[in-house]
């Protein structure tokens, strides 16, 4: 198996890890209730897709 042949220093490490950041995920806004919501997604406010309401929503109790 194979062996690093160097301790990888802690510069090296975090150079590495400075591509690590995860970014926001990309939201729009429902063009029904104009809450965001997920692209391509049915809306989990109003249950709208494509400008009508194709699921119900379920309310907390
Ligand atoms: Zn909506």
């Amino acid at each position: 198996m194979a062996v690093p042949k160097k301790k990888v220093s802690k510069s090296k490490r975090n150079m590495r890890r400075a591509h690590h950041a995860l970014d926001a995920s990309n939201l729009v806004e429902c063009a029904n209730c104009g809450e965001h919501m997920r692209p391509h997604h049915v809306c989990q406010s109003c249950g709208s897709y494509n400008g009508r309401e194709v699921a119900a929503v379920e309310e907390l109790a």
